[in-house]
């Protein structure tokens, strides 16, 4: 996020813990609180990960305050020896450790109710840098700590996520400086096209990180999105400022954008289908069965889905789906002709107003000169439809599998958008 000409409040996360150093435990807190930062117009700088060594959180805190007004400590305040945070705020603060009686009592109490008996080493946990306050801890016994630092504030609390995210909600968020900036995120999803051609066309946006709108890409689950996070100085200003881009951004991508937030090429098909009392089925052989994973992933699917037939063998696409003999013998499983046959087939048995085939050679063996590897025929029908897409998908068996499988969706989706016609 860009600091433009609007100021915007920073934080730096710091996780502590042997666990996230050596890499057993991956730091979920850090992600988590950035996102709720954002939402509250607060930019994180840096997440930074420290092991159990009180001296290295203290360092850690220590500089983190001079780059940020808000620095985050989480992990490090149980009772047991390998849990320094506290010791380190101390030792940040120039300050002795001491006995809270209000957190005493507290947990005390907390171990009452539960028929507990409270060990000793329990009580290391109502000390409290003097300076700090103790943060209450509703659902655990470990009280968070607030404490200022120059001109920052440092927040320290528990590192189990279910602690953390509860004691943030309940109280941290309240403590948080006011931000005098609001920020909008608006996501839009790309199907269809590399990221290095949407880096080319989108070259001068993505590269321009000083502004009060910052464009950033990332890739997952084979679909791109393309974040926009605006800054402005009221949440509307924000907000206005990101739709500006996103309009822009369509007007340059067109129609490689399938939606937003995240939604799916199965998520598009699955509302259009929906909103035009429409059936699918589906004839699957290289894919085995993940268009139709895809589909019924989401709730809602036995609206518009009526089955996948997973037809893997020349027999099963003859003797299921009633796929030609001499049509297997002649063009082979992955052609045209057996890819337009098996599509018909699938909305005639389902009788279903659309239906998808997928036919291809996945690989890693199997490919001929004329029939590479990631070769798939993507068959779809309709009322008025009869087309037949021929791709050559590169890289591995399931990236061959996961692309046909997102890419017969998008078909269905541009033709439920385009409207039902003949094509052939
Ligand atoms: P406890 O009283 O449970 O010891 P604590 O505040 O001392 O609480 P830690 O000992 O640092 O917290 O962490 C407890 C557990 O919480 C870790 O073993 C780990 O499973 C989880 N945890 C801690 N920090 C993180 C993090 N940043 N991301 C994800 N999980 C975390
Ligand atoms: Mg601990």
């Amino acid at each position: 996020m860009g600091n433009g000409n609007i100021c915007v409040m920073k934080a730096i996360l710091i996780s502590t813990g042997d666990e996230l150093t050596c890499g057993r435990t991956v730091d979920t807190n850090s992600a988590w609180l950035a996102g709720k930062l954002l939402a509250a117009g607060i930019q994180t700088v840096s997440h930074q990960t420290v092991g159990d060594d009180a001296a290295e959180i203290a360092s850690s805190i220590r500089a983190a305050t001079e780059r940020a007004k808000i620095v985050l400590v989480s992990g490090g305040l149980g009772p047991t020896p390998d849990d320094l945070t506290r010791e380190a705020l101390a030792d940040v603060l120039g300050a002795k450790l001491v006995l809270d009686e209000e957190c005493l009592a507290r947990l005390e109490e907390f171990f009452r109710r539960r028929g507990r008996q409270m060990v000793s080493s329990n009580k290391i946990q109502a000390m409290i840098p003097e300076g700090a306050s103790p943060i209450d801890n509703e659902i655990g016994t470990a009280p968070g700590l607030m404490a200022r630092f120059g001109e920052s504030l440092v927040i320290c609390m528990p590192g189990p996520p279910a602690e953390m995210h509860a004691m943030f909600e309940s109280s941290v968020i309240d403590l948080l400086p006011a931000s005098q900036s609001a920020v909008a995120v608006k996501v839009l999803r790309v199907f269809g096209l590399g990221e290095s051609n949407l880096s080319a066309t989108l070259r001068d946006i993505l590269t321009d990180r000083q502004g009060n709108v910052i464009v950033s890409t990332t890739v997952s689950g084979g679909l791109i999105s393309v974040t926009i996070t605006a800054t402005g100085d009221s949440a509307s200003s924000a907000s206005a400022l990101a739709d500006r881009m996103a309009v822009e951004l369509t007007r340059r991508l067109g129609p490689v954008i399938i939606g937003t937030g995240d939604e799916t090429p199965a998520s598009v098909v699955a509302k259009l289908l929906v909103s035009r009392r429409e059936t699918l089925s589906l004839a699957e052989s290289c894919t085995g069965g993940m268009v139709g994973a895809m589909i019924t992933s989401l709730s809602g699917a036995s609206g518009y889905f009526l089955g996948s037939a997973v037809c893997y063998a020349n027999t099963a696409k003859r003797d299921i789906l009633g796929v030609p003999q001499e049509m297997l013998d002649d063009c082979g499983a992955v052609s045209e002709p057996v890819a337009r046959e098996m599509a018909r087939c699938a909305r005639d048995r389902f009788g279903s107003d659309w239906a998808i085939s997928l036919t291809g050679v996945a690989g890693p063996d199997g490919g001929t000169s004329d029939k590479p590897v990631g070769l798939v025929f993507i068959g779809l029908v309709g009322a008025n439809t009869n087309k037949v897409f021929r791709h050559v998908f590169g890289s591995s068996r399931e990236q061959v599998r996961l692309r046909a499988a997102m890419t017969a969706l998008n078909h269905l989706r541009v033709a439920l958008l385009e409207g039902d016609s003949i094509t052939v």
